[in-house]
């Protein structure tokens, strides 16, 4: 395989064929045009390699879909809209009416929401469980059963899953298997590797990693993506658009640096945390303290830069100001980005009805100095003592 490196600046750019551009342009065209009945014919017959139209093919997501496959290790990949428009065209291009599903207890909340109201008007019923290893998805798998979704760790507790032996018992069973590979990136875990038919992004996240462009990616076997291209991307349209898959060609070319970075950062500031009085709990996969550490450390090569955080107080007003008085960590959703967050569980009691705890914050850090970092949470946790 060519290095890293090479795959996310080179690979996929033919500068020939745009005036030796080095940063290749944003083809904002909706339509291509052709001159002889033959081609256009041609092009007609093979809409997924060939720009005919950008709801399909469109050169700038060309280049980007060979670099994703590229770095996911599987032989296509399809650049979308969102992550949860990656999530909802994976899953459906695998379920039918009557299906059956699996899932992890804990997935992101839309990809919980397609699940309970979306899918259920077609009739596709889900179990979730634990999912820690394949004996509770076998345990819960029916008849009708075509799909284990899994999401390794998810996004606010940070449960994981035992990957390959959860694929290898679907394969088994002849039931597919998606995963939503968000957290590691593939810098930290290649899910197809690992036996997982279909991964999804919310590239979003890190892939994107400058909180400027909303995208998703899903990667898979040729067969699995064009069925996905004819099926749900080409009627239900959840296209990215030439100019955030250029927004992801220029983020990629630093992925590596900003996960290094962000990974190096982390490190310190969990254990700055996991030392402090002010903090009750650390939901880290990383860390030493977390259920599952050898699985992480097994399964994801590099450790990451979200995680959770229990205050050693429940009392809303301290939770309250010690989340806005820090101020190098801005209080927003999403993750991944350049800039350090704080995902406050308060902010959304009513909403998720007290099913994680008041004193709940998830963490997201970025590229700022991990002394900045750790004194801004040392001033911060003075307020709740
Ligand atoms: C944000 C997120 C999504 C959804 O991605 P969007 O780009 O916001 O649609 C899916 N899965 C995980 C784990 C996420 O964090």
């Amino acid at each position: 395989m060519d290095d890293l490196s090479f795959l996310l600046n080179q690979l996929g750019e033919d500068r020939s064929s745009y005036f030796g551009a080095v940063s290749p342009p944003i083809i904002a065209s909706a339509n291509f045009r052709y001159t002889t009945v033959a081609e256009m014919a041609k092009a007609v017959s093979d809409e997924e390699n060939i720009p005919l139209y950008t709801r399909g093919n469109n050169p700038t997501t060309d280049i980007l879909n060979k670099k994703l496959a590229a770095l996911e290790g599987t032989e296509a990949a399809m650049a979308v809209a969102s992550g949860s428009a990656a999530v909802s065209m994976a899953v459906m291009s695998v379920v039918k009416a009557g299906d059956h599903v699996v899932c992890i207890q804990n997935p992101y909340s839309w990809t919980m929401r397609l699940f309970n109201e979306y899918l259920l008007r077609f009739g596709v019923t889900v179990t979730y469980v634990s999912g820690e290893n394949a004996a509770s998805y076998l345990a819960a798998t029916q008849e009708n059963t075509t799909l284990y979704y899994l999401e390794t760790p998810n996004s606010l507790t940070f449960e994981l899953q035992d990957v390959a032996e959860i694929a290898k018992a679907a394969k088994t069973k002849g039931i597919k298997t998606v995963i939503d590979n968000s957290y590691a990136s593939p810098l930290g875990m290649q899910p197809a590797k690992m036996g997982i038919d279909l991964v999804v992004h919310a590239a979003t996240k890190y892939l994107a990693g400058h909180s400027d462009c909303v995208a998703g990616a899903i990667m898979g076997s040729k067969a699995a993506i064009s069925k996905i291209f004819y099926g749900e991307l080409m009627t239900l349209g959840a296209v990215i658009s030439p100019f955030n898959s250029w927004l992801l060609l220029r983020s990629l070319r630093t992925l590596e640096i900003r996960i290094e970075r962000v990974s190096q950062t982390t490190q310190k500031v969990v254990d700055f945390l996991a030392n402090h009085p002010g903090i009750a709990k650390i939901h880290y996969p990383h860390h030493p303290s977390h259920p599952q550490f050898k699985m992480a450390k097994r399964d994801i090569k590099i450790p990451m830069g979200l995680f959770s955080i229990e205050l050693a107080t429940e009392d809303p007003e301290k939770i309250t100001r010690f989340c806005e008085s820090l101020r190098h960590f801005l209080m927003a959703v999403s993750w991944g980005g350049y800039e350090s967050l704080i995902w406050p569980a308060l902010a959304y009691y009513d909403i998720r009805k007290g099913s994680l705890p008041v004193n709940l914050i998830r963490v997201s850090i970025g590229l700022e100095s991990a002394d900045d970092l750790i004194a801004d949470l040392d001033q911060g946790l003075k307020h709740i003592s």
